[in-house]
């Protein structure tokens, strides 16, 4: 799938990442699934290679590109079979957090390792009493003398087994009522008073979810990124390129399934002429791969926005992106499932875990009504209900 609109350089990443992702592919992914470990065979190769640092900057190791060639990593890995849903996280938000409110020392700290895959950060901004509305996030960091001390509890939160550092969202104890004015502080992940505890979850995956209570989690001053005052600027220059690569994570699921699908009902052959020769079959999946080439031009629109810096038309065009990526990762999938018949739920053909892993997107990081509301409210100038 190759459009007008995307460089020379931008096919030759995808070809080459595509090729990296085929390599690996399903089986692999299947396999550390089963053996439950993550997938750090082909997390360090994609750093090594320096796909897990595109978006970073040169200076501190990255490939100087930004969100927009760090999606097209994830959506060839995605469309290969074995995604990497931390590039969601460390890469594209903590990492841009990092290099655009760091200081020089938390780049020379973080970037270098981020980008090579040798360290990495997850993300935590859910709580279990605030879920869809940040706003009521209560994790406080208080003062004492020149550190900090964090509490609170996170739910949800990724990949926090295998990362070195949790890049948590609170707010200081003055700013404790009211709106949110977020503070970001980098937590590492063996620090005196983080607890954190797996989630069961039903989902096919090899990040693991986890809940995390911080009990008085003495940080040093500098584990604060940026400014205390600049709120929510901050937070969203790093929640755009999250939705920007969930995006990327439900095309590259979604084309995953439907080149599965199609290369099914190319040979069953029940009746005369294979499945695919029925239009009942033909149609949906016709459907499902317009809706997710629709999806991909505004992800490519929402990452084009924001890496040339225009953060307010990046949030709509990327919740929009995250939203329609979701609903059309979610109707291949199912239509995916359906073409194969009963083989759709074996084992063996691997379609029906990608049920619950698609719905991840429909959910995360921002629900699809949540985009609805901001659609309303913001594009629409609709009233809220809330
Ligand atoms: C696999 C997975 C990985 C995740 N990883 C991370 C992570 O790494 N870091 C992190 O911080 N979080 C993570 N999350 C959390 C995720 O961002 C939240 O689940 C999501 O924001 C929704 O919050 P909630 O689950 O509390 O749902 P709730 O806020 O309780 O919402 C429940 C339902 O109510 C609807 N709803 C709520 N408010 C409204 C409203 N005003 N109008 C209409 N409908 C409404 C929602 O759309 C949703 O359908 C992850 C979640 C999953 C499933």
């Amino acid at each position: 799938m190759t459009t007008h609109i995307e460089s020379e350089e931008h096919k030759a990443l995808r070809s080459a990442v595509s090729a990296l992702g085929n390599r690996y592919g399903r089986d692999y992914l299947t396999r550390t699934i089963a053996e439950g470990k993550p997938p750090t065979e082909l997390w360090s190769e994609a750093g090594k290679l320096g796909y897990l640092g595109v978006n970073l900057p040169e200076a501190h190791g990255g490939g100087g590109g930004g969100i927009t060639e760090l999606s097209i990593v994830l959506e060839e890995l995605g469309a290969a079979g074995s995604p990497l849903l931390m590039l969601v996280v460390s890469p594209a938000i903590c990492g841009t957090v990092i290099s655009r409110f760091g200081t020089e020392a938390q780049k020379r700290q973080w970037l270098p390792g981020i980008a090579d895959g040798t360290r990495l950060m997850a993300f935590g901004i859910t709580e279990p009493d605030a879920g869809s509305n940040s706003h009521r996030i209560t994790t406080t960091a208080r003062k004492d003398g020149a550190d900090w001390l964090l509490s609170g509890r996170k739910v949800f939160i990724s990949g926090v087994d295998i990362a070195d550092a949790v890049l948590i969202v609170g707010r200081t104890e003055d700013a404790r009522t009211g709106r949110l004015k977020p503070c970001l502080f980098i937590v590492p992940t063996d620090a005196e008073g983080f607890d954190k505890r797996p989630i069961d979850m039903e989902l096919n995956a090899a990040e693991k979810q986890f809940e995390l209570v911080l009990d008085d989690v003495r940080l040093p001053a500098d584990a604060l990124v940026g400014d205390e005052d600049a709120g929510l600027l901050q937070l969203f220059a790093g929640l755009n390129p999250e939705r920007i690569m969930t995006a990327a994570f439900a095309i590259g699921m979604g084309r995953y399934a439907l080149a599965k699908a199609v290369e099914y009902a190319r040979d069953r052959t029940v009746w005369k002429a294979p499945i695919g020769a029925h239009q009942a079959i033909a149609h949906p999946l016709a459907q499902a791969h317009i809706d997710l080439e629709l999806a991909r031009l505004m992800m490519q629109k929402a990452a084009h926005l924001y890496d040339a810096g225009d953060d307010t038309g990046a949030g709509e065009a990327a919740n929009m992106a995250k939203y329609a990526a979701g609903e059309a990762c979610v109707k291949a999938v199912d239509q995916a499932v359906h073409t194969l018949g009963g083989n759709g739920l074996t084992r063996e053909f691997g379609l029906a875990s990608l049920i619950t892993a698609a719905r991840v997107a429909r959910i995360a990081p921002v629900s699809r009504e949540m985009i609805l509301n901001y659609v309303s409210h913001q594009t629409l100038g609709l009233p809220k209900s809330y």
